[in-house]
Formats: structure tokens, C-alpha cells, sequence
């Protein structure tokens, strides 16, 4: 009889599990490792500010969301309907919300969705070794610290499913980056993404932590992005905030427009119209802290003109110092180069190991776009072993 395979997967995020269920659903052995004593820290942490698993989008417009072409093929290769039938088949039903985001049914916890997906993978044989700490690797064998000790096991095939370098306390904490680059594969640092912009003006602007500005575009000559913000104590952030994050580091500037349903001349004659600016400033039904940031950006000669006020409030340019700490942001780019993997997501210098999820450097905003491209690259690679003879 021929020997099944075996794979040691490095790694219990979403990219990982799901590597390890394509594998296990075709008799293929498999060993999960994770240096955290519990599995998917990450993907719990990301379940409790609303548990975006995935999004409704059309694959086009859905892949399109992503700036590399291996990871728009994953995805199309198991996309967002496969993905949600998956979780159905654990028994995790899920629904589209208002804004195309998919969520697991109301009710439905974080901590019931991973451990429905686990007990699916542990009664197809599948087993979890934790507090495995990865510390090196060759073409046969991975190596791990185990609480002090060198502990080895070998697989035919291995999965690295490391993570980024946010939220360190999860486990993703991208220290794993010095063992590849030693080996010579190419490596990217790591910097924040999906990061809300830090401001000069933060100081000033403290008094309306909290508060939102809803329906605005956010904007360069490149790019648009409508949607709501919200005042931090160091700045703004917000869906639209996060997908212009690759413009800032391109050193790009970027520009918010508070009325995006008027021209500036519509404003400007709003204005004019009215008795005194304030009540035209109510007319056009800016909040408090629209008024509030544009009183505080322009001299008093400036604000008091109505024709620089209106162009003001369609090309806002915001004042970004950096994003937020790389620890404290949704996503990282960086980790492995895109030169360092194949189609399929094997390490060209060791063609038994495979590179998947947020440890490679690529980058897509929030909306489920993140977890559905790691689950993907997972269904890819694992496919890719299946087929490697
Ligand atoms: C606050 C927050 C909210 C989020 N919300 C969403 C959302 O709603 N929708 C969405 O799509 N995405 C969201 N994300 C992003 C998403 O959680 C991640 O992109 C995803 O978890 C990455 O999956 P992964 O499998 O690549 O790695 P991870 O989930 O990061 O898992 C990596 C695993 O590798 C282990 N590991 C690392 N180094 C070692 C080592 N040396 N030895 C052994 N084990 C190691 C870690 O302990 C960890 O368990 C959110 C993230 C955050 C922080």
C-alpha cells in the first residue's frame, strides 16, 4: 500500500486550518504547530469587533481588492460562495450584512465558529501540538523550542502560516522574518496597513474623540473611497482611511471632501445665501466637528470667505504625520517576497515547504477581504501538495 503523506503546518490562523482541512479531507496526515498554548488567537481577536469572515462582492470587483496577482488567483480558485459553503458544512451559518460584509449568523460567537471548524479538523484525524516554537527548519525536518527544549519531527511537506507582525500577544509577533531571511529567501519589512492616520493637529482635535463624519469621500487623484470616519485621540480612522493607507506610503497627499453629494460652487452659493455663514454651515448640515476642524485649520480670514470655505470642504487635505504602531494595526505588509514563492505558494528554495496568509508581503483593505485571501492561499497550496508527486 502506497505511504499517505504527511504535513507539519506551522501556524492555527485561518490560512493554516484551512490548508490543514483540504489536506485532511483527502487522507493526508497532518500535524498543526503554534507557539501560542491556545489555536487562532488572531482570528478570535478579529471576531470581537464584528466577525467579517468574508464579502458578498462579485469575484471581479472581489479580487480586484488585492496588489498581487497569486493572491487574486487563490482567490479565485476558492472564492467567497466556497468559502461560506465550507462553513456551512461545519455547521457555521453565515449572512450578508447591509454593506456586502459576511458575518456568521447573529448569536454566533467567534469562539464557537473556530472551535466547530477544529473539532471538524481533529475528527478527520488532524493533530494540534501548541507551544511549538518555530526556531528553524531544513529540507527535511522543522525545529521548534518546547518550553526549552529542541524538540524536531519530519514531515514530506510543510506549511509555514506564521502570520504578520500586529497584535503581537496573539502569537503573530513576525519574529520568524530573521529564520527565512538567513536561508537567503527574499524578505520585505514589515509596516503597518489598514492603519488609521496619526495627525498633526491631534492635540487640538482630542475634544471630538469618539465623534463620526458619515457619508464623506476620502481621496487623491488615484483613488476614492466614500464612507464614515471617526475621530481618535492621534488622528482619524475608518474603512476609507485604511484603503488609502498605500497612497500615504507612496507619499501621496490625501484629501478628504466632507459633501461629496455638491459641487463646490452649489456650497459656495449655499453660503452666500445665507444671512450669516453659521446658518449656512447648518443648511449644509456639516457636524459639529467638520465645523470644529475647519475653524481650527484656517485663519480667521479664511474661514470667513465663503468661496475658500467651500473649497475647503471638497479638498480637505489632511495633515498625516505616520500611520499607527505596527502592533496596534489590523494588517501588516512585508514578511515574504512575492520573488520567494511560485503560483502555488512554494518557497522556491525549498520546494517542499509552502509560504501562505499575512506572513506574505501583500495587502488588501478590511471587509473580509484579509481572511478570505488567507483561506485561500491555504485551499491553493494544499491542492498544490495533493497534486506534487
Ligand atoms: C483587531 C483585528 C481585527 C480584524 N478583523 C478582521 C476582519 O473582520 N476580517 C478579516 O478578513 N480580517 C480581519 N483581521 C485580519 C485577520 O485576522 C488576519 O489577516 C488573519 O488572522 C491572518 O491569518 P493567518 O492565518 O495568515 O495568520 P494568523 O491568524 O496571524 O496566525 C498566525 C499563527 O502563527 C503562529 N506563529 C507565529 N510565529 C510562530 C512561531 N515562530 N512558531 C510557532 N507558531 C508561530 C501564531 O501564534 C499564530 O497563531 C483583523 C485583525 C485584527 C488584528
Amino acid at each position: 500500500m502506497m505511504k499517505s503523506k504527511s504535513v507539519g503546518i506551522v501556524g492555527t490562523g485561518p490560512a493554516a486550518l484551512m490548508a490543514g482541512t483540504v489536506l485532511l479531507e483527502n487522507g493526508i496526515k497532518v500535524v498543526f504547530f503554534d507557539q501560542k498554548k491556545a489555536v487562532a488567537r488572531k482570528f478570535l481577536v478579529a471576531g470581537n469587533g464584528g466577525f467579517n469572515l468574508t464579502n458578498d462582492e462579485d469575484l471581479n470587483l472581489f479580487v480586484s481588492r488585492y496588489n498581487c496577482e497569486i493572491t487574486k488567483n487563490a482567490v479565485r480558485s476558492f472564492d467567497n460562495n466556497d468559502f461560506r459553503k465550507f462553513l456551512l458544512k461545519i455547521g457555521i451559518e453565515t449572512f450578508v450584512g447591509s454593506s456586502g460584509k459576511i458575518f456568521p449568523l447573529k448569536g454566533v460567537k467567534p469562539i464557537q465558529v473556530l472551535k466547530s471548524w477544529q473539532n471538524y479538523l481533529v475528527n478527520l484525524g488532524g493533530e494540534f501540538k501548541m507551544e511549538y516554537v518555530l526556531k528553524d527548519f531544513n529540507e527535511k525536518e522543522l525545529i521548534f523550542d518546547l518550553k526549552g527544549e529542541i524538540y524536531s519531527e519530519s514531515f514530506d511537506y510543510c506549511v509555514f502560516a506564521l502570520g504578520g507582525k500586529s497584535w503581537s500577544i496573539t502569537g503573530s509577533d513576525g519574529k520568524w522574518l530573521d529564520i527565512f531571511i538567513e536561508k537567503g529567501i527574499h524578505c520585505n519589512k514589515f509596516e503597518s496597513s489598514n492603519s488609521g492616520f496619526e495627525l498633526q493637529e491631534h492635540e487640538e482635535l482630542k475634544k471630538y474623540a469618539g465623534n463620526t463624519i458619515k457619508n464623506c469621500k476620502v481621496f487623491n487623484e488615484k483613488e476614492e473611497k466614500f464612507g464614515e470616519l471617526v475621530i481618535t485621540d492621534y488622528g482619524i480612522e475608518g474603512a476609507p482611511i485604511y484603503a488609502m493607507n498605500s497612497n500615504f506610503r507612496a507619499e501621496e497627499d490625501v484629501f478628504i471632501d466632507f459633501k461629496p453629494s455638491m459641487t463646490a460652487e452649489l456650497i459656495e452659493g449655499k453660503l452666500q445665501k445665507a444671512k450669516k455663514q453659521s446658518e449656512g454651515l447648518k443648511e449644509l448640515k456639516l457636524s459639529k466637528v467638520v465645523v470644529g476642524w475647519l475653524k481650527l485649520s484656517l485663519s480667521k480670514e479664511d474661514y470667513l470667505n465663503n468661496h475658500i470655505l467651500s473649497m475647503q470642504i471638497k479638498n480637505f487635505k489632511l495633515n498625516i504625520s505616520k500611520l499607527r504602531p505596527i502592533n496596534e494595526v489590523i494588517s501588516t505588509i512585508g514578511g515574504i517576497d512575492r520573488n520567494g514563492i511560485n503560483e502555488s505558494f512554494q518557497l522556491e528554495k525549498f520546494p517542499r515547504m509552502f509560504c501562505i496568509g499575512e506572513m506574505l508581503d501583500w495587502d488588501a483593505p478590511t471587509g473580509g477581504y484579509l481572511i478570505q485571501a488567507c483561506v485561500s492561499q491555504g485551499y491553493l497550496a494544499a491542492n498544490a501538495i495533493i497534486s506534487h508527486s
